[in-house]
């Protein structure tokens, strides 16, 4: 029992954390959701879908936008929690220096790379992702952008998979749902 109770409050730990960081954040859909929505769907698809229970994963999954996205570094991850979950908010962060462009293609390209616990993280971020390009597109976005979307997601996960069938399943699922509700509203 105390194993599962440190696992808990080391999880809420997380939460808490990125909650604090992301505090200021809206998803950029148009239902501009706290931040912190997305975060707690990427953990809880690959807990509830995946049935993974490792806790440096499902740390990792609720942290894995603070680097790239808020002002926070490696050694603070490490320092709160430690060097694996700093290890795998690294492998799923984004140079931003480089152009978007480049960090989508590098994204398609690296994918093969990553651990096996970064990879089932990415896939069920891009689960999460294309439900709200499907459901919650950003106002600016136009229909080709969120087809082109899909497709990315798509390309990048092909380079993921062989981690956990379950939660491969709901991705392709999400997508094939999200293709035939953007192919019925194509004005
Ligand atoms: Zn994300």
């Amino acid at each position: 029992m105390q194993a599962t109770n440190n696992s808990l409050t080391s999880l809420l730990r997380a939460l808490h954390f990125a909650a604090d960081k992301h505090r200021d954040q809206r998803r950029k859909g148009c239902d501009a959701c706290p931040y912190i929505n997305h975060l707690i769907e990427v953990a809880e698809i690959l807990s509830r879908v995946g049935g993974i229970e490792d806790l440096a994963t499902l740390q990792a999954a609720i942290l894995h936008d603070t680097i790239e996205d808020t002002q926070t570094t490696g050694e603070e991850i490490e320092a709160r929690f430690d060097a694996e979950v700093r290890r795998l908010v690294e492998e799923l962060t984004d140079d931003k220096r480089l152009p978007k462009a480049e960090r989508k293609r590098l994204q398609i390209e690296h994918a093969p790379d990553l651990s096996l616990k970064a990879r089932v993280i990415k896939i069920a971020d891009k689960i999460s992702n294309v439900r709200d390009v499907t459901h919650f597109p950003p106002a600016h976005w136009p229909h080709p952008r969120r087809c082109e979307y899909l497709d990315w997601a798509e390309e990048v996960v092909a380079g993921l998979r062989g981690t956990n069938p379950a939660v491969e399943g709901l991705f392709d699922l999400t997508l094939r749902e999200g293709r035939r509700i953007l192919a019925g509203s194509s004005s």
